[in-house]
């Protein structure tokens, strides 16, 4: 029935813009920001409809065991390959989970460039807020380019904002997160951009598998992820540290590891 619920609003909500005025406007989004270079949707367009909502399988990567080779940056028990702006990375660390607590965003220590990404994330069991409001956390690719992360179930938000969406960009093509709570999968493949002589000569590529699903299939990045604007590219590092965002929700971590791509 919740499930139906949903659909109903993401169905309501992609229709929007057919509505009056005074109805369209409580659709989640904006219509006074930029159009996204080489689409027709402006940046968190409340008008953008939403991918359908597919229930998944059982994740075949749900608790996968690193394999030989990946940089595992957290296994369940300590933040010590994580770091803060002032320090150690001051996020809780129990029963096998790292968690958001509002002390601010924790970053790698080593730094990344091309790579695919394996980690479990859920949101919090106590649901709470709306939008963008709830559950909010993001996987920051060199500490720029978002994937995010965000309790999307039976919680509508701007299309391009939504679980799994490169922020700013691209929604998934599809809605596939679990009730809160529940561990879901991410399985990222990133694809760093390239510069030379402080141009871009190759922008980033990103494919996600949300829960087993592909939602996104070597999407092309525009440049790092912003909010309400668009971001154009700047050369930098060949390699950088990833960074998880702390939105002031209680978002938790598990499982997480990097295997390097050439
Ligand atoms: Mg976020």
């Amino acid at each position: 029935m919740k499930r139906l619920t949903q659909l109903f609003l993401a169905a309501a909500c992609s229709v929007a813009f057919s509505l009056p005025a005074a109805d369209a406007k409580k659709s989640p989004g904006y219509d006074d920001t930029p159009v996204i270079p080489g689409q027709t949707w402006k940046v968190h367009d409340s008008k953008r409809p939403h991918p359908p909502i597919v229930k998944p399988d059982v994740s075949p990567t749900l608790g996968a065991k690193p394999p030989a080779g990946a940089v595992v940056l957290f296994d369940g028990t300590d933040l010590s390959k994580w770091k803060s702006a002032k320090g150690d990375a001051p996020w809780k660390v129990e029963s096998g989970y790292m968690e958001v607590n509002g002390k601010g965003q924790v970053t790698t220590k080593q730094s990344f460039g091309s790579m695919k990404v394996h980690l479990e994330f859920a949101s919090p069991k106590e649901v709470k807020g709306e939008s963008q409001g709830r559950g909010n956390s993001g996987v920051f690719l060199m500490g720029m380019y978002e994937v995010q992360v965000l309790d999307s179930y039976e919680n509508v938000t701007y299309a391009d904002g939504q679980c799994a969406s490169l922020y700013g960009q691209w929604p998934p093509d599809k809605n596939v997160c679990l009730p809160p709570g529940e561990w879901q999968t991410y399985d990222i493949t990133f694809e760093a951009p390239k510069f030379a002589d402080g141009k871009l000569v190759e922008p980033g590529y990103v494919t996600v598998v949300h829960n087993g699903v592909k939602v996104h299939d070597r999407r092309k990045l525009n440049g790092p992820s912003g909010h309400r604007n668009v971001v154009a590219y700047k050369a930098h590092a060949d390699k950088l540290p990833i960074s998880l965002q702390d939105h002031g929700n209680p978002v938790r971590f598990r499982n997480f590891w990097v295997e390097e791509l050439k």
